[in-house]
């Protein structure tokens, strides 16, 4: 596998799409390569930033929601 090849795969291969033997290659090909290594890392980080806003959008509104909720307890108890 060469560093191209593998570019075009390490989104499929963090996604868990590859099949075995492409895994395999890309895995053999990481652990002679340190600049793809890189790359996989630096793939991981930007799957790690975006996911949790893809997968779920509540994280983004839970604190302002527990604010409000906050908010409505000290004013019941005023
Ligand atoms: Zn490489």
């Amino acid at each position: 596998m060469t560093c191209s090849e593998l570019a075009e795969l390490v989104t499929a291969y963090l996604d868990g799409a590859l099949d075995e033997r492409s895994e395999t290659l890309l895995v053999v090909h990481l652990d002679g390569c340190p600049a793809c290594r890189t790359l996989l890392d630096q793939h991981q980080q930007t799957v790690r930033l975006l996911a949790p806003a893809a997968s779920e959008p509540s994280p983004v509104s839970a604190p302002a929601c527990r604010d409000a909720l906050l908010a409505a307890f000290r004013d019941s108890s005023r």
